[in-house]
């Protein structure tokens, strides 16, 4: 740099490192939010797609999956393909660093260069073929195992009572460890493997370079001196190349060990879900149904050319034995399952899935088991839908629940997880109210009420009854006591259905 002196070198020298520092720190900072932000934005993605892709799938596909294994998709394995996507990135900056290094090192002496890179090239050849194919296997038990841990904690805290008077927390426990320890190794294996090449470059680089330094010392004698400087090149190059190629060898092991997370992620994030219109239908007369089919995915027809047409304000109740297809007939009725062959006709207007959406607004469906999540008996009754105190008060007005919660926190009660604080009845009483709530056309009940004792169900029916004098009822029940204000009971056996039709005065 043509300088007077020495002393100003230094200083010229020191004062540009000062600021360099502190820039690299700034752009390092900057660099490592930049990059989180994209990952976790890809997780935020990741995981709606799949959340959205789940809830848009047909009922019965939904049926088939495990949801364990659903909610282990959107905590854990998104969270993985981010950071494939992060480690992919990191990948891609260290290139850049040791194809800056490897340039100037080019630039200065390219043979010993080469002859550095044959022995560093062999190296991390052999420590990818042997430990790649380890952390393949075990990133496939990873997955596995861990899905085993998901399955057992669900299975333990919807069976919790179970267990209880089982008394078998100690096998259950077991079982946990077994499985949760198989997870635990296999993360032990990965993360052991990610700085075994990290051991083996250190030892083979700078055992390589000690060997080079001894041998010129001993050839040129003490005359080493002229060397000095690239040999400081070469150390400090190979102090910033190895650890490089360390992150790079550790970035691609993870890659291959979460690789099960993105063939995952892609296959379900590609499922298909329902694509739904938004076409009105409008009920003012009868639902018909013409030839219905239904056949589930294992081939076997549950339902054979049913034909059948209910009118507005009926009430009609539906029975038969148990697995004979009533739930299957009730929820190609309300839209949930498309029949496999034949036509459903709502006034003149053939359901379809452009109709879909319009028809199940109009049902309000009571299942057999209700599932109560732990808030508030307004937001359960709500879920989702806007938002109406008044509603709220008037609904549970009409199953004559409000007695009860107003007495406590009005709309406001907790209800449990699961609906533990409430008795049986009162669960399926503000399952009622959620179905009353929207007003709809229809009301539909599955075994509702068949969990509770005769007497608790009969009333609740008979209030039913009265709410709905007005709807179509449809009413799915063992006991046939509270079928008697029924004006058709359709009883499906051998595939199909027997209508019978009473007469007279029904309330
Ligand atoms: P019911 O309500 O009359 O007791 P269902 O309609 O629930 O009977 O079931 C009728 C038959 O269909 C049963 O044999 C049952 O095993 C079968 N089934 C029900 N749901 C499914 C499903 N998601 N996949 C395959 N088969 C099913
Ligand atoms: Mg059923």
């Amino acid at each position: 740099l043509n300088m007077s002196s020495v002393i100003d070198f230094i200083i010229l020298v020191g004062v540009l490192l000062f600021f360099f520092y502190i820039f690299r720190s700034v752009i390092n900072m900057i660099y490592f939010y930049m990059l989180a932000k994209f990952s976790e934005g890809r997780y935020f993605f990741i995981s709606q797609r799949l959340f959205k892709t789940y809830l848009n799938l047909e009922n019965q596909k939904f049926n088939n999956l495990n949801t364990a294994h659903l909610t282990k998709m959107i905590v854990n394995e998104a969270s993985y393909v981010t950071q494939v996507i992060s480690s992919i990135l990191f990948m891609i900056s260290e290139i850049f660093v040791i194809i800056f290094i490897y340039a100037l090192l080019l630039y200065v002496d390219w043979k010993s260069t080469l002859l550095l890179s044959f022995v560093l090239l062999l190296v991390v050849s052999v420590i990818l073929i042997k430990i790649t194919k380890l952390v393949k296997t075990k990133g496939r038990e990873r997955e596995k195992n861990q899905r085993n841990v998901y399955d057992i904690l669900s299975s333990s805290f919807g069976n919790f009572k179970v267990i209880k008077l089982f008394s078998n927390e100690k096998e259950i426990l077991d079982s946990f460890s077994s499985a949760s320890r198989k997870f635990v190794h296999t993360n032990i294996l990965f993360e052991t493997t990610s700085h075994i090449p990290r051991l083996i470059l250190d030892g083979i680089g700078f055992a390589s370079l000690s060997f080079v330094v001894t041998f010129l010392v001993w050839k040129y004698n003490a005359n080493i001196a002229e060397f000095m400087p690239i040999l400081a090149l070469y150390i400090l190059a190979l102090y910033r190349l190895l650890p490089s190629m360390h992150r790079i060898i550790v970035r691609y092991n993870k890659i291959i060990f979460y690789a099960s997370s993105i063939e995952l992620v892609h296959k379900e994030i590609n499922y298909n879900g329902e694509e739904l219109g938004s076409d009105k239908i409008v009920f003012e007369n009868s639902i018909r149904l013409k030839d219905i089919d239904f056949v589930y995915e294992d081939d076997l027809k549950i339902l054979n050319r049913i034909n059948l047409e209910i009118y507005k304000g009926e009430h009609i109740g539906i029975i038969g034995e148990s697995g004979s297809g009533k739930s299957t007939f009730v929820d190609i009725l309300i839209g949930l399952n498309l029949p496999s062959n034949g036509e459903i006709f709502i006034d003149s207007d053939r359901l379809s899935k452009d109709s879909l959406v319009s028809w199940r607004k109009q049902i309000g469906y009571v299942p057999q088991s209700v599932y109560l999540f732990d808030g508030s008996v307004g937001d359960n009754i709500v879920f989702g839908r806007s938002y109406d105190s008044d509603k709220l008060v008037e609904v549970l007005k009409q199953v004559k629940l409000w007695d009860f919660f107003s007495k406590k926190n009005g709309i406001d009660t907790k209800v449990g997880e699961g609906g533990k604080l409430l008795s049986g009845g009162q669960k399926q009483r503000v399952a009622i109210a959620r179905a009353l709530y929207s007003s709809p056309e229809i009301i539909v009940l599955d075994e509702a009420t068949s969990a509770l004792d005769s007497k608790i169900e009969e009333k609740i029916m008979r209030e039913l009854y009265l709410l709905c004098k007005d709807k179509t009822l449809i009413i799915i029940s063992h006991n046939e006591t509270i079928l008697e204000r029924c004006n058709k009971i359709i009883k499906v056996e051998n595939k199909g259905i027997v209508v019978t039709e009473k007469k007279g005065n029904l309330l």
